[in-house]
């Protein structure tokens, strides 16, 4: 089926839905992007893209652009919070064959995400108040005015409005952790992910280039104590980053914080509504494969609905074509977090003598096509 005369909205100018968006106007559909933000997010913190995600960006036509701004991630090393070795492993071992892992600053991806869209623009400041449905299709009113959709995507993130005023409340569960993100100038080991364990929170450095290093740190929900508190106990580099956030001209704008949630929805599609990447499938970014899922979601809903005869046929293959494999990220979200609650000394030797082969099993799943 072609996309010529299908007039489709996106609800979310976030990863999911600028993938979605270029995906759906190269299939042939007539696209609006609405977002309730006011304007695009040019802040923000890093991210990582495991090989996966870079060879979804390559599917949609945009990998050389991202990777053009990214620095490539070559190793990925996980010590406990002394900076003692518990296992290192090349990127190149888990994805030869897929893409190389890159990082960069959130705002960059964003960027070309949005460039990307050619000549479809985003309506910034706008959120739908109601999705109604009749026999004719699917109605979406946003500043109270009504327009009928062939194709709705909610694309609105983990408290997605489409998924509210479509299945109802109840898919947001929180997982346990709150989570602080901040990017700071700072020389790190070059091309390398580091995460350091200590009893209950971790703390990671990635560097995304020009010197400036994304930190990740997480810990228990009910531990209230301030970063220096909680990593008192942690070696260098991290006090001394910590002292780089505290030399920031406004260090509570430099940091993100939020409570690490997940969603779990019974159905994706209503009629001819779908969601896709957070407001689907959210999960706790330890495997850091929400962007990925995202824009795996953007390639393979082009595929379904070239290859499918009408609309419902297109969601429904898409939601059994990709729910096996988000439902087994969440799940290897959680194996981690159990992994976690061990006392350390366990956890450290477990990590010792298995983390390489739990990091690849891990893995081994994504490295298949979407
Ligand atoms: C602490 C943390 C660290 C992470 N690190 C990584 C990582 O390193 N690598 C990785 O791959 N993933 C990571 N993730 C996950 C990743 O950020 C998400 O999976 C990804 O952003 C999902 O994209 P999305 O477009 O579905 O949702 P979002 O990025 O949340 O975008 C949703 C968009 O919808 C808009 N919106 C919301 N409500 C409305 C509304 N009512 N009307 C209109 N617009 C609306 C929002 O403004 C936003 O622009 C991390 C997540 C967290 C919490």
């Amino acid at each position: 089926m072609r996309g010529d005369g299908v007039h489709v909205l996106v609800v979310g100018a976030g990863i999911a839905g600028l993938a979605s968006a270029r995906t759906l106007h190269e299939w042939g559909a007539t696209v609006e992007v609405i977002d309730r933000q006011p304007a695009p997010p040019l802040g923000g913190t890093g991210i990582f893209l495991p090989g996966n995600s870079v060879r979804a960006l390559g599917l949609l036509g945009i990998g050389s652009e991202v990777a053009r701004r990214a620095i490539g991630i070559d190793r990925q090393q996980t010590l406990d919070h002394r900076g003692r070795t518990l296992f290192e492993i090349e990127t190149d071992s888990l994805w030869h064959g897929v893409a190389p892992c890159l990082a960069l600053h959130r705002a960059d991806l964003h960027r070309v995400l949005l460039t990307g869209l050619g000549d479809i623009s985003v309506r910034w400041a706008a959120s739908p108040e109601a999705v109604t449905f009749d026999d004719a299709g699917v109605t979406v009113t946003v500043d109270g005015t009504p327009s009928r959709y062939d194709l709705v995507l909610g694309a609105d993130g983990v408290h997605s409005t489409v998924r509210h005023l479509t299945f109802g409340p109840g898919a947001v569960q929180k997982v346990g952790q709150w989570a602080r993100r901040f990017v700071v100038k700072h020389d790190v080991e070059p091309a390398t992910w580091s995460v350091r364990l200590g009893r209950g929170s971790a703390f990671l450095t990635i560097p995304i280039g020009e010197d400036q290093v994304y930190c990740y740190v997480d810990g228990p929900l009910n531990d209230h104590r301030s970063l220096r508190d909680l990593l008192a106990g942690y070696a260098d580099p991290v006090p001394s980053l910590l002292d780089a956030l505290d030399a920031h001209n406004d260090t509570a704008a430099a940091m993100q914080t939020g409570d690490i949630e997940e969603v779990i929805v019974g159905s994706w599609v209503r009629d001819t509504v779908l969601l896709i990447g957070d407001a689907a499938h959210a999960t706790s970014p330890n495997m850091a494969q929400g962007a990925g899922l995202a824009i795996e979601d953007a390639a393979v809903l082009a595929e379904t609905l070239d290859s499918a005869t009408d609309l419902g046929a297109a969601l429904t293959m898409f939601e059994r074509r990709r729910r096996p494999r988000t439902d087994w990220v969440r799940e290897q979200t959680h194996r981690r977090d159990r992994a976690r609650e061990l006392p350390p000394a366990l956890r450290n030797a477990l990590l010792r003598w298995f983390g390489a082969r739990i990091q690849r099993a891990n893995n081994r799943q994504l490295r298949e096509q979407p």
